[in-house]
């Protein structure tokens, strides 16, 4: 399961950019969806979800930051 994340403005005012969440089973490594998620079992192994493996992207948006030289 691929679970995208828009941009968020924080309650502290920081911005948090667009990513996406994948998350797989810590045992056979297939994408565990939404119901195997809810139930916390892995429909393909048996595993307890409990604590799926979860990997973040960060999608990487456009900074305009004016041809900033470093
Ligand atoms: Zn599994």
């Amino acid at each position: 399961m691929i679970k995208e994340i828009a941009d968020a403005k924080l309650d502290d005012g920081s911005i948090l950019c667009r990513h996406t969440i994948e998350v797989y089973c810590p045992s056979c490594s297939r994408d565990v969806d939404e119901a195997e998620l809810a139930a916390k079992k892995c429909n393909d192994c048996g595993f307890d979800l409990s604590t799926p493996e979860q990997h973040v992207a960060i999608v990487v948006a456009n900074l305009s930051s004016g041809g900033a030289t470093l």
